[in-house]
């Protein structure tokens, strides 16, 4: 029987390859919820709609046609048909995402379509608040981290030939996001209680991969 798998944790802790990769595994889709929350705030920064800005910000996500198109390699995100997906990935969209996904309106509205997507079963969704507010009952739930320095490392090695950055500049900028995204007042990124708890400072890939893939074989 299909199952959904739910995987949180902090910025940079390799959730979104993993998850890819376990999805292709067991032929289920993947459903990457960080890239709705990047689309929505490149789509508002665009607009010139501040984070402090409630209404406008309401208004603009009440009316905002977002669609998600699941994919082997990208899974691609459409705001009122414009592809966000190219944008979502720069140093701009990662350094405001936080703020914004701290707001009520685009949190109720995403976490919507995210449990829509899993009413079928055989998704693999990883985010902050997956296995604690948007899939509670999901049958396997995994927390997975590392430390800051290796999530910094991480993102280092990805980005290094696209942005000038600083291995520095990254650990600051992750560091931030973790104090935002565990701080904030609706669904703060916690642990839930009944998810596995899986440290991959020093674990690859492959083994994070396996073992996953083997808590839901089980
Ligand atoms: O996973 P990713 O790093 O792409 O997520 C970007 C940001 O989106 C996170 O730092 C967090 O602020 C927000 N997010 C969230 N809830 C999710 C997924 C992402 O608040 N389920």
């Amino acid at each position: 029987d299909r199952i959904n798998v739910a995987i949180d944790g902090p910025a940079g802790a390799g959730k979104s390859t993993v998850a890819r990769m376990v999805a292709q595994k067991l032929s289920y889709i993947y459903v990457d919820t960080g890239a709705m929350y990047r689309a929505v705030t490149w789509y508002l920064i665009r607009k010139g709609i501040k984070p402090e800005d409630h209404d406008n910000v309401l208004q603009t996500v009440r009316n905002m046609v977002i669609e998600l198109i699941p994919g082997q390699e990208v899974q691609r995100v459409l705001i009122n048909g414009e592809d966000a997906t190219p944008h979502i990935r720069s140093l701009q969209v990662s350094g405001l995402v936080s703020q914004y996904a701290g707001i009520e309106s685009i949190r109720t509205r995403l976490s919507h379509l995210q449990r829509e997507m899993a009413l079928v079963k055989g998704v693999v969704m990883d985010g902050r608040d997956i296995g604690t507010t948007v899939l509670p009952d999901a049958e396997v739930k995994i927390f997975m981290t590392a430390s800051v320095e290796e999530r910094a490392l991480r993102r280092y090695k990805e980005l290094k030939d696209k942005e000038q950055v600083s291995l520095e500049q990254l650990e600051n900028d992750i560091a931030q996001r973790d104090h935002l995204d565990q701080n904030r007042k609706i669904s703060p990124l916690r642990r839930a209680e009944d998810s596995i708890l899986l440290d991959t400072t020093s674990m690859d890939i492959a083994q994070v991969v396996e073992t996953i893939v083997s808590h839901c074989r089980s």
